[in-house]
């Protein structure tokens, strides 16, 4: 699997020494991960808001509930923490992700050092690969 990724990098790996993006292409990156950023905070937010929603209903009739209604609400809370967790998580990588992306080194693939292009980043703003090179690891 390495070898042809190798052929490949050395072709192109002359464009990519430069790592330099231009202020127009930096500045499209800032503002989709900024955007990102407000869909997840807006997620999270209602996240949030169904929590205590749920948590609010639990004190409030759980004594009348059966058993059964009882655990479905339980399941009901866990999958709606985990979903708030994963979406802290992801806000925290684009934090990140916005930190690092006037600093040079963001946003470049971390094998085949070409540029991983805008509109990957601000679907996955913690990626390190570009999607040829994500796809080969995943058939490892
Ligand atoms: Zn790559």
């Amino acid at each position: 699997m390495a070898k042809a990724t190798e052929t490949r990098t050395a072709s192109t790996a002359k464009a990519a020494t430069q790592r330099t993006r231009s202020a127009a292409e930096t500045e499209t990156i800032r503002v989709a991960l900024t955007e990102r950023l407000d869909e997840l905070q807006t997620e999270y937010d209602q996240s949030i808001t169904e929590l205590t929603e749920l948590q609010r209903d639990r004190l409030a009739d759980s004594a009348g509930d059966d058993q059964a209604d009882t655990g479905s609400k339980t399941l009901e809370r866990e999958q709606e923490i985990t979903l708030a967790n994963n979406l802290l998580e992801r806000i925290n990588q684009v934090e990140r992700a916005i930190d690092r992306v006037g600093e040079g080194n963001y946003g470049w693939c971390e094998r085949c050092g070409n540029a991983i292009p805008v509109e990957r980043l601000a679907a996955f703003p913690s990626a390190t690969l570009c999607v040829s090179c994500k796809q080969l690891e995943e058939r490892r």
